[in-house]
């Protein structure tokens, strides 16, 4: 499948994106895992962007672009992809048209996962994330703690609330998702590949992409 995961922060896009890859060997391509990634190994692009993701702002579209346009030509690709917090702003959306035009390549659809603000806040601020830079996994203190308080389940690192997970930040990280991101709900109607589903629960959400997919 090659799909878009829209949705607020919070929503569930990386939860989501990983419970569908395992279902066909699809890879997901998380610009937010990516930059994290880049940040704490310090490479160039990491320091450009740390300033920007700890403030809560948008990395610029340039950047983004360059990494998109490299990942996008890997040959895990091959099989299929979803990209979660990708793309982000109109022009990110029409530069990933015409790349994915020029890779002779076309999206199944953009699902839209729709979950209400209070939910969003809550989900946020209860969330943890594993702080080893090739694993990220996500928990939450309240619906999917660690089995042991505060290390990771999957690979034993230490589990931790992210620098832009401040009730600041995220409130910053909301207006800019409203502002810059939300646009694009309609920019992926008009293009005829919008799916809007209830996120409140992930298994349905799966469960809604899966049946779109066999319609095809
Ligand atoms: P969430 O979806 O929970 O907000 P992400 O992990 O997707 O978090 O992104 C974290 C931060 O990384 C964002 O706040 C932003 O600074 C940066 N970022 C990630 N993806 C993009 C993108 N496509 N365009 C610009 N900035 C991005
Ligand atoms: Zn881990």
């Amino acid at each position: 499948m090659k799909i878009i995961l829209l949705g607020a922060p919070g929503a569930g896009k990386g939860t989501v994106a990983k419970v569908l890859t395992e279902l066909d060997g699809s890879v997901q391509i998380s610009t937010g895992d990516i930059l994290r990634g880049a940040v704490q190994a310090g490479t160039a692009l990491g320091q450009k962007a740390d300033a920007f993701m700890k403030a809560g702002d948008l990395v610029p579209d340039e950047l983004i672009m360059d990494i998109m346009k490299s990942r996008l030509q890997e040959p895990d690709c091959k099989n299929g992809f979803l990209l979660d917090g990708f793309p982000r702003t109109i022009p990110q959306a029409e530069a990933l048209k015409t790349l994915l035009s020029d890779l002779g390549l076309a999206l199944d659809m953009a699902v839209s996962l729709e979950v209400p603000r209070e939910e969003i806040l809550n989900r946020l601020t209860t969330r943890r994330t594993c702080e080893n830079p090739a694993c990220q996994a996500i928990y939450n203190v309240r619906s999917s703690p660690t089995k042991i308080k505060g290390i990771c389940d999957k690979c034993g690192s230490k589990v931790v609330q992210r620098e832009d997970e401040t009730e600041a930040a995220i409130s910053h990280r909301l207006e800019t998702y409203n502002e810059k991101t939300s646009p694009l709900i309609g920019y992926y109607e008009k293009e005829g590949l919008l799916m809007p589903v209830d996120a409140t629960v992930t298994d349905e959400v799966v469960k809604a992409i899966q049946d779109r997919l066999k319609d095809r």
